[in-house]
């Protein structure tokens, strides 16, 4: 775990990991193969993906609507939503909460996870992310990092007395072993402000689902703000397939998300 002077958190981090591409020859053998002609103007490989799989529905290649921004527009409003799960993003998620990866996972369909292990990786040199709320309120804030610094230092004790008796206990175990007993039992007492780090691929259809309900006003303050940024990068990945989902200020003074087409 990486040491820092300052184990304090304030903004989630997301790193853009991965995106795709078409294989145009491949493109090009079907099209061959089936007599048929297709072109369109988005440079976006998601956009085209999202795009070939809807006119494979009705084998529409080369007719009706023009543009793709005008395509996936009518896919978004008449919910036809399955043709959205063909494009993928991979994001590297850190500097977030446990509470706020616990209510990330709770996002199923089309989502994989991949989270650090606290059986594995040793909490002692933690950071730790501070609540929006804390952010705002040195009183607050001095009282939350007090309790942490406690639960710190209590999880260093723990671990390894815990690290004795478990070599006590088995004195045959190997010390990997023995290191992961003590932790999943130390790790019991971690608060949920600890940092996390995420691997999360999702199809665009999971991804505006996310970006509804976590960037809504009545979410918590923390995924919501971790939506907004994952909003932005998705906007900026694929103009089309997030065109009617938009940043807006709120009145609490946090932005939030607004979807013109719900759960497509
Ligand atoms: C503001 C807010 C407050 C919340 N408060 C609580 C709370 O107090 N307690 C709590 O436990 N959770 C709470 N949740 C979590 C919420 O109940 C969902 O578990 C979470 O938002 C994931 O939503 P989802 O199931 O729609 O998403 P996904 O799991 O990604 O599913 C997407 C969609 O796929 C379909 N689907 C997925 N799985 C199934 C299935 N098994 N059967 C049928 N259809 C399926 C549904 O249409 C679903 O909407 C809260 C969420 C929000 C946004």
């Amino acid at each position: 775990m990486t040491t820092s002077s300052n184990p304090y958190l304030t903004k989630p981090r997301v790193y853009l990991l991965g995106r795709q591409a078409i294989v145009q020859e491949e493109l090009a053998r079907f099209l061959n193969d089936e007599g048929l002609t297709f072109t369109t103007d988005t440079p976006v490989a998601a956009e085209m993906l999202n795009e070939i799989a809807g006119r494979i529905c009705y084998l529409s290649f080369g007719k009706g609507r023009k543009s793709n921004q005008e395509y996936l527009e009518n896919i978004l409003s008449s919910k036809h939503g399955s043709v959205l799960e063909h494009a993928v993003w991979n994001l590297l998620i850190t500097g977030v909460s446990r509470s706020l990866t616990h209510e990330l996972v709770r996002h199923r369909a089309g989502f994989g996870y991949s989270q650090l292990s606290q059986r594995y990786v040793d909490e002692s040199d933690a950071r730790y992310v501070v609540p929006p709320l804390y952010q705002e309120n040195e009183a607050l804030r001095r009282q939350w990092e007090q309790t942490i610094e406690y639960l710190r230092k209590a999880y260093a004790d723990l671990a390894e007395a815990t690290t004795q008796y478990v070599q006590q206990k088995f004195p045959a175990m190997a010390p990997r072993d023995r290191r992961k007993w003590a932790r999943q039992a130390a790790r019991s007492i971690l608060p949920n402000a600890c940092e996390t780090k995420i691997f999360v691929t999702g199809n665009s259809r999971a991804w505006r689902h996310f970006l509804e309900l976590r960037g809504s006003p009545h979410a918590d303050m923390e995924i919501r703000l971790l939506a907004v940024e994952i909003c932005r990068v998705l906007k900026r990945e694929s103009p089309n397939i997030f065109a009617d989902i938009e940043l807006v200020d709120e009145p609490d003074g946090a932005p939030s998300i607004r979807v013109l087409h719900s759960k497509v």
